[in-house]
């Protein structure tokens, strides 16, 4: 081979390129990564829901030593914690040895995800058919949700103050529902109408029955049917339904994708596929040192983060005070001197959808995970935008422990755009930026990435953490 010319030198110190981690990662890290997603896929499976995140979280959290912290509790270095808050968000936390004015290091994922919420009266029969009216949670793109398995989850409180818990369409001998769709031969009228129209939200109606109740005197007998098998198998009344958190999410399960299995098809990457490899470094033993540091799985982002379990709420900051009053510091400081990696996931470039991509400045996949120092959209609107100081500390915190990562934003400038939780965190005077894996078909039922984005995932919390 000719030895390199001058110039071939000079673009090799000067230029940056992002690279595809295949060519940067031997073949142990490669299979290390495979590896990792495996526990991965599981926590997908287990934890389709907010709700269901938190039992797998803080399960995996109690194998690891973590024991629940209560407001005003005492702590000492090393000890490993987590908060449960109301069973749909969730802290987990290990005390460092420095002082805790030296701030917290801090992953903040989104344990929610888009599918279709049952109504609070959501159960009705129309033309010998039942079903259940559905209000869709989060950002939807409706006519991806017809004609597609569906499983139902959540939880039920009973006039009686007991609480049921409900999967229904996981195991393969359980039914599922379906919403159904015009077939190709009638649907003229729809093709003519906008994709945002064709399937309109109050027809994502959930079919639930066809087999009447048997007696000839009651009316509406499916509906009485289904309410028949709820009240046997659960007790649930039709009243019970209000005092209820129901939704519909895809019955897949998480699958290999690709037919070199690089890839892995599932439903709730977004944010899973942060929350997982969050967790995962804080339950590895390597996040125990110098820092306090945390992970916050949070809910209810896809719908802007309100509510008592969502990142705008005060328990973030709370949970701060509290550890700064145990310690007698100043909260201010501590979150002063805190740092953030808000992970969430990002947009993959699809070579089949090019002009909506700028590529220079877009994720793809397997190039590692994705830094991003604003989101937005109209002029960066809504954004935190992390500092030019704060961007070089990640990125050499990266390069120090061979973290592959990649520069991106969402998409060309006014294509659209989005949000993630960072600007709630900037909020508390603490310095973040938005990092995360690069998905496809990111919202859909089932969406995909690819399994180094992970690991690199991982790695990089871990970095943040061990640091
Ligand atoms: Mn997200
Ligand atoms: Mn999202």
């Amino acid at each position: 081979m000719s030895e390199k010319t001058k110039g071939q030198l000079l673009s090799e110190k000067l230029f940056y390129n992002s690279e595809n981690a295949f060519k940067k990662l031997d073949a142990e890290e490669i299979a290390k990564a495979d590896a990792y997603c495996e526990g991965y896929k599981k926590f997908l499976d287990s934890s389709k829901t907010e709700r269901e995140a938190v039992i797998s979280t803080e399960k995996m959290a109690r194998e690891h030593g973590f024991v629940p912290y209560t407001f005003g509790m005492k702590v000492k270095a090393g000890d490993k914690l987590f908060y449960n808050n109301r069973g749909k968000s969730i802290f987990l936390f290990r005390i460092g040895s420095e002082p805790l004015t030296e701030g917290v290091r801090i992953a903040a994922a989104h344990i929610d995800s888009p599918r279709l919420d049952l109504k609070p009266r959501p159960l009705y029969e129309d033309s010998e058919q039942g079903f259940l009216k559905t209000h869709y949670y989060g950002g939807v793109k409706k006519y991806q949700w017809t004609a597609v398995p569906l499983a139902l989850h959540g939880r039920v409180i009973l006039a009686s103050g007991d609480t049921v818990d409900i999967v229904i369409g996981e195991d393969e001998n359980d039914p599922v529902l379906y919403i159904n769709d015009l077939p190709p031969h009638l649907a003229q009228a729809q093709y003519q109408k906008t994709l945002s129209l064709a399937i309109e939200g109050e027809s994502l109606n959930l079919l639930v029955g066809s087999r009447p109740y048997d007696d000839e005197e009651a009316s509406e007998k499916i509906k009485l049917n289904i309410l028949s098998i709820l009240n046997e198998k659960y007790g649930i009344t039709e009243a019970d339904l209000i005092s209820a958190e129901l939704c519909a999410v895809p019955a897949s399960k998480a699958r290999d994708a690709g037919l070199d299995r690089s890839m892995i098809a599932s439903y709730g990457h977004d944010d899973r596929v942060c929350a997982y490899p969050s967790v995962t470094a804080i339950l590895d033993d390597a996040s125990a040192g110098k820092h306090t540091v945390m992970v916050i799985l949070a809910d209810k982002e896809e719908t802007g983060s309100d509510g008592n379990t969502g990142l705008k709420c005060s328990l973030l900051s709370d949970i701060i005070a509290e550890l700064s009053n145990t310690f007698g510091v100043s909260e201010n400081t501590v979150r002063a001197n805190s740092k953030c990696l808000s992970a969430d996931v990002n947009v993959a470039y699809d070579p089949n959808f090019p002009e909506v991509f700028e590529k220079r400045n877009t994720a793809f996949i397997n190039h590692g995970v994705v830094l991003s120092k604003y989101t937005g959209a109209r002029g960066k609107s809504g954004t935190s935008d992390a500092s030019a100081e704060f961007l070089g500390y990640v990125r050499k915190l990266f390069d120090d422990n061979g973290v592959i990562w990649q520069i991106a934003e969402l998409g060309k400038v006014d294509q659209g755009g989005g949000g993630t939780v960072a600007a709630y965190i900037a909020k508390r005077n603490i310095d973040v930026i938005d990092l995360g894996v690069p998905v496809i078909s990111m919202h859909a039922p089932v969406e995909v990435i690819a399994k180094l984005d992970v690991y690199m995932t991982h790695k990089a919390v871990l970095a943040l953490f061990a640091e």
